[in-house]
C-alpha cells in the first residue's frame, strides 16, 4: 500500500531517469508511452493484491508480444508482416520473456518489491522490432546483424546505439555495417560492440566472421 502512496506522485521522475524516451522515434512515443502506462499499471494492481505475480506474468508478456508487433507494422507501414520479419520479431520477443521471468521471480522472492521503473523499462523493447522492420522495408529481407540495439546489451532497453548500413552493393547484398554507439551509452557491451562490429561485413546476404 505505503509503496503506492510514496510513488505514484514520482511516477514521471521515474520514467524519465529509468526508461529513457530521448532516443524514441516521434512516431512511436505515443505507443511506447502507453505502453509504459499500461505497464506501471499492471504493477500497481499486483502491489495492490489485485493480480498474483502468474497473472501479472503473462499480462506483462501480453502487451510485449503485442507492442512488439505493432512496432513492427508501423515500421513496415503494412500491417502484413512477412515471415522472415516475423522469425526475427520471435527471437526478440522470446529474448524479453526469458528476462521477464527473471524479473516474476525477483518479485516472488521479495513480496514487498514493486519495482515500476522496472517494469516500464520493457515498454521500450519493441523498439528492437521496429529497427528491424526499418531495414526489412528498405532492403526487402533482413540483413543478419549479430546483435540488435538493446539486444543483450548491459543498458537493456535503454541502449540507443544504431546500426549505420553502408551499402556496397544492396543488389548483392553487400554492407559494411557500424555499431555506432549512442553518446550516452557506456555500458561495457556498447563499448565492446563498438570495437568489435566497427564495422561488421556482410556480403552476399550473409555476416563475414
Ligand atoms: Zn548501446
Amino acid at each position: 500500500m505505503s509503496a503506492i502512496a510514496t510513488n505514484s506522485p514520482q511516477k514521471g521522475v521515474n520514467y524519465l531517469k529509468m526508461a529513457n524516451l530521448n532516443t524514441v522515434p516521434k512516431q512511436l512515443k505515443q505507443p511506447i508511452g502507453d505502453m509504459m502506462a499500461e505497464m506501471s499499471n499492471l504493477m500497481f494492481k499486483l502491489s495492490d493484491g489485485k493480480i498474483s505475480v502468474d497473472k501479472w506474468r503473462e499480462l506483462m508478456a501480453r502487451l510485449i508480444t503485442k507492442n512488439h508487433l505493432a512496432t513492427a507494422m508501423i515500421g513496415l507501414n503494412d500491417l502484413e508482416i512477412p515471415e522472415e520479419l516475423l522469425n526475427a520479431i520471435r527471437l526478440s520477443i522470446e529474448d524479453q520473456l526469458v528476462y521477464l521471468d527473471i524479473f516474476a521471480n525477483d518479485l516472488r522472492m521479495r513480496p514487498d518489491y514493486f519495482p515500476v521503473w522496472r517494469a516500464e523499462m520493457y515498454a521500450l523493447s519493441p523498439l528492437t522490432s521496429y529497427d528491424e522492420a526499418k531495414v526489412f522495408k528498405r532492403y526487402g529481407r533482413m540483413i543478419p546483424f549479430p546483435a540488435m540495439p538493446k539486444q543483450g546489451t548491459q543498458c537493456h532497453t535503454n541502449c540507443g546505439c544504431k546500426w549505420r548500413v553502408v551499402e556496397i552493393d544492396k543488389e548483392k547484398g553487400d554492407f559494411n555495417c557500424f555499431w555506432e554507439r549512442h553518446k550516452d551509452d557506456s555500458c561495457q557491451t556498447c563499448l565492446q560492440r563498438e570495437e568489435d562490429w566497427y564495422p561488421i561485413e556482410v556480403r552476399d546476404w550473409m555476416l563475414q566472421l
